[in-house]
């Protein structure tokens, strides 16, 4: 049973997995399940949910007092600036539906930002069930097109069949589940995790610690699955944050222009105005709003804006 009780008392420090962070407050999850408040030691430390970390042994809460090398990281927009909130991932999922609409500028951030972290992406499509389906599977072929995963379900509609489209991407891995508002995303967690519309007494408390409510970031065990099958939730989340990219970075989160990069008059053209730009002279290359797309994102990485 998961409690907040003091850690079994060693000489070692015990390695656990952050499953929540509320503002400078943590949940960590040893390997046996029980789930512990800890804190980090040092107020420079950074700590985000997915990360091993080796707690010191104590009362609660425990001392973070290492974090373990991260196998990759994630960055969300906070005031302008790029903020970690999330690492060791193996999968991002973007929840997207035929109604409100697809929102591109969302998908194309999502994308780079996972590209950048190697973390592979796939694309949701949800209320397949209603007559904007046609229309949105069509907007949708772009990023087929592009070499994207893109799953079609209804969650509220037919449940059992997007639990059978999604359980092989789920099984023993780590995803990361995004979308806007209005697309589906609280009915598909609930789906996986039911355990996630009731806070347990040690989140509750960890909640009124933190204050941080709107930015917390939690880790779920998916019940019926495979040991290790785990979803994060980040319900503040608003957008990703790009601000620390390079511009090869962003340049290889296209894969259209990953595939004709070096096409241009200019060796070093950065697809802007330069004239020779194979990406204005020829419209097969990319799409209109892809390409808008990159030269906003490029000027936001290499406009001098706070860090
Ligand atoms: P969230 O804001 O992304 O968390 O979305 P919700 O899960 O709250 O869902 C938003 C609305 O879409 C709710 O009214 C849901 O009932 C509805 N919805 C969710 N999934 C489907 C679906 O597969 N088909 C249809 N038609 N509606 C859905």
């Amino acid at each position: 049973k998961r409690s907040t009780k003091s850690a079994p008392s060693t000489s070692h420090g015990l390695t656990a997995r952050i499953v929540g962070a509320f503002g400078r407050h943590y949940l960590a999850q040893l390997d046996d399940g029980t789930v512990l408040a800890c804190v980090p030691r040092g107020k420079r430390a950074e700590v985000v949910c997915g990360d091993r970390v080796t707690l010191a042994p104590g009362d609660a809460p425990l001392a973070i007092e290492q974090v373990h090398a991260r196998r990759n990281a994630l960055w969300r927009e906070d005031l302008w600036r790029s903020k970690m909130f999330a690492a060791n991932l193996d999968r991002v999922m973007l929840v997207t539906a035929t109604y409100p609409g697809i929102q591109h500028g969302l998908i194309g951030r999502a994308l780079i930002a996972a590209d950048a972290a190697d973390i592979p992406s796939t694309l949701l499509l949800n209320k397949c069930d209603l007559p904007q389906a046609e229309a949105a599977r069509a907007e949708m072929r772009l990023y087929r097109d592009l070499g994207y995963e893109v799953l079609e379900l209804s969650v509220r509609t037919d449940p059992q069949a997007a639990l059978a489209v999604l359980t092989p991407l789920l099984s023993g891995q780590t995803t990361l589940l995004l979308g806007a508002s209005g697309v589906g995303k609280s009915s598909l967690t609930n789906l996986l995790a039911p355990q996630a519309q009731a806070p347990t007494r040690e989140i509750s408390e960890a909640l009124s610690a933190g204050k941080h409510t709107t930015t917390a970031t939690r880790l779920y065990d998916l019940p019926g699955f495979p040991p290790g099958s785990v979803l994060m939730d980040s319900p503040g989340f608003q957008s990703f944050g790009l601000h620390h990219l390079s511009v090869s970075q962003l340049q290889h989160g296209f894969p259209e222009i990953r595939a004709r990069n070096g096409q241009c008059r200019f060796q070093n053209c950065t697809h802007r105005d330069e004239p020779g730009c194979v990406f204005t002279t020829d419209p097969q290359a990319i799409s209109a709003s892809r390409l808008a797309l990159y030269r906003t994102l490029y000027a936001e990485l290499t406009s001098a804006a706070p860090r």
